[in-house]
């Protein structure tokens, strides 16, 4: 049968007849709508999975068509995880489909805390609890779980990746920071806890003016605001705008008092500038701008707002790091100065609870699973591993001292951890962790009699699978495997940073490669559309001047970048190198169009946070 010279459209004999009059749809009309067009011919054309073996018709496929549609989908996909170099994805599956593979016979479903056993009995979360209390371990945390104790951690395993986890931290951080009802009420202090009272009212003030700005911080006092650097993940700019959370950006263009305010100088940024290389952010490291955040910061912390703050640990493009210690450093004093670090918050009337002006949250999709590994192999000589740079301290036990009042206890400093479990550990699909603790959890929305768990996870039905993908490897892999797989990956990333220039060298054409010091990834001048596709490269359209005003000044350069995982091998990395070598592997670079102007907003349009359309490097 040759579907595709079966007539579409609407002056064509309806589809359904067609399948009937071919004997597909088995005698009976179905009340079905007709394609307007053959989906053959509109879909962008795979040579190698063309869509007519994959179109699903009313009598199903025959056995044949079936087996051989999944046979080359199989095919198709071990061929491309061969050559899999641009993106931070473990190919490695050893050993699930062995041993888990029985495991398919269930529907697995962990609805529901996966610290309460809840109705749904088919489910994982002893599984998962384990899989939790091994990175609450690793990233500082107390634990075990215990729900009566404020400073214990809490998570879950997500079924998204990081993009759910970065919006229940978006989530949870702008309902705590607005004053919404606590899980546990903080008000009675733990053992060795001891509060401040740090608010302020308008009759601690005499004159007229400092009423009036009293007035106004507390007006502020649950009107958050969230940082995040230009190289955050797209996934937490489309979480912002979902959530309504507003950002540094949103807060000043809508309130008239700060518009013209910024204390950066000249207009203000979307997100905190990172830090600069040579010619401007494009070339730079990929990590925040610490003294540009702390001036943002202290610009609207003055003002009265509680704060969030996002960082990154293995930033989508270039891998970066942030220094998440140094950021804290320099903003526990800000918060301490304005009141941030305790504060009375009245959650309902007559009742209150102290609680943090601040949250600072560590998106380390990639990061937050090989970054406890790294510090151990600094801080054992065994391992004689000399590091480029030393891994920042950026868990749950960052605790950091008191300036103003040094006598009190140290504050920890980080509210919540986001990690992709199908990143560096390797997973067939997506799946993660969010951890925080439980003094910083919401009271659910609801706690729903019909799955007799709490609902504290962002989705109601949760993949039961994926806790049992992450405790097999766990379970496979040692410490001491997973410290030396994270040194081996790191010297590749070297290894490779040299072959790039080497290649460089011997074509003589400038492939700007560059590695950030201590990350998996290189980036080089993008190759031609085959080479992309052949080895997976995640490229990224880059302006190297953006104060440049006149559109024909605007310098543009096309990067790709190759991750440098577990499953990647240096003879993996030697066939791209020689792939680079030939003659047509970097085109003349072509002449980039001139963008269109940005268009003029309605003066009432409101301003929202940037989603940007494409790149970041994780399309
Ligand atoms: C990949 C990534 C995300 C999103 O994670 P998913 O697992 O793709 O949902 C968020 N942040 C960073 C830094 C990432 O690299």
């Amino acid at each position: 049968m040759h579907r595709s010279s079966v007539p579409y459209g609407p002056d064509h004999m309806p589809w359904s007849q067609i399948l009937m009059s071919e004997g597909l749809a088995d005698g009976f009309p179905a009340p079905i709508s007709d394609p307007v067009f053959d989906p053959c011919t509109v879909y962008p054309p795979e040579e190698e999975l063309p869509d007519q073996k994959y179109q699903l018709l009313p009598s199903g496929l025959t056995k044949e068509q079936r087996r051989k549609a999944l046979d080359d989908l199989d095919e198709y996909l071990t061929r491309k995880r061969e050559h899999m170099l641009g993106y931070q994805v473990n190919q490695d599956m050893d050993g699930y489909k062995a041993d888990l593979s029985r495991f398919m016979e269930h529907h697995v479903n962990n609805v529901g805390d996966p610290f309460r056993s809840g109705g749904y009995k088919p489910n994982t979360k002893v599984v998962e609890r384990a899989v939790l209390d091994y990175y609450a371990a690793l990233w500082n945390a107390k634990w075990p779980h215990n729900p009566h104790d404020p400073e214990s951690y809490w998570g879950y395993m997500l079924s998204m990746g990081s993009t759910e986890g970065n919006m229940y931290a978006l989530w949870n951080a702008r309902d705590y920071l607005s004053g919404r009802a606590l899980i546990v009420n903080p008000t009675r202090p733990a053992d060795g806890m001891l509060y401040v009272q740090g608010q302020v009212t308008a009759e601690t003030f005499a004159a007229e003016e400092e009423k009036e700005e009293a007035e106004r911080k507390r007006r502020n006092a649950l009107r958050p605001v969230v940082f995040y650097s230009e190289d955050t993940h797209y996934s937490f700019t489309k979480a912002v705008r979902v959530l309504g959370f507003q950002t540094f950006h949103e807060m000043a263009m809508s309130e008239p008092r700060y518009t013209n305010a910024n204390p950066l100088g000249g207009p203000w940024p979307m997100e905190v500038p990172s830090l600069s290389g040579t010619e401007s952010s494009a070339d730079g490291p990929g990590e925040i701008d610490i003294d540009k955040l702390a001036t943002l910061v202290e610009f609207f912390a003055k003002n009265g707002h509680p704060i969030m703050v996002s960082l990154n640990l293995g930033s989508t493009f270039k891998g970066a790091h942030d220094n998440v210690g140094a950021v804290c450093e320099r903003l526990l004093p800000i918060f301490e100065q304005h009141h941030l670090v305790e504060r009375e918050i009245e959650y309902e009337k007559g009742k209150k609870d102290i609680r943090r002006g601040f949250w600072i949250h560590v998106d380390g999709a990639l990061g937050a699973a090989y970054a406890p590994f790294l510090r151990m192999a600094e801080d054992n000589p065994s391992y004689a591993h000399v590091p480029e740079v030393k891994m920042t301290e950026f868990d749950f036990g960052l605790r950091l001292p008191r300036v103003g009042v040094p006598e009190e206890p140290p504050v920890d400093m980080i509210s919540s951890i986001a990690m992709s479990g199908h990143k560096w550990p390797g997973a067939p699909w997506p799946c993660g962790i969010y951890m925080t603790k439980v003094k910083y959890q919401l009271k659910p929305p609801a706690s729903p009699q019909y799955i007799g768990a709490p609902d504290t996870t962002f989705a109601g039905s949760r993949n039961g699978f994926s806790p049992v993908i992450l405790w097999d490897y766990l379970a496979k892999h040692s410490y001491d495997q997973q410290i030396s797989g994270i040194l081996r990956a790191q010297r590749l990333a070297c290894y490779l940073e040299q072959q790039l220039k080497r290649v460089s060298n011997t074509i003589g054409v400038d492939l700007w490669v560059a590695r950030t010091p201590g990350t998996l990834t290189v980036r080089f001048r993008k190759p031609n559309p085959e080479l992309v596709a052949k080895w997976s490269l995640s490229s990224q359209q880059v302006v190297m001047n953006p104060q440049e005003k006149k559109p024909q000044k605007i310098r543009r350069r096309d990067y790709a970048h190759v991750f440098v995982m577990a499953s990647t091998t240096e003879e993996k990395i030697d066939a791209l190198i020689k792939d680079l070598h030939r003659a047509d592997a970097f085109p003349e670079p072509v002449i980039l169009p001139i963008t269109e102007p940005v268009p003029e907003l309605l003066d009432e349009a409101v301003p929202l946070a940037l989603v940007p359309e494409a790149g970041r490097g994780f399309e």
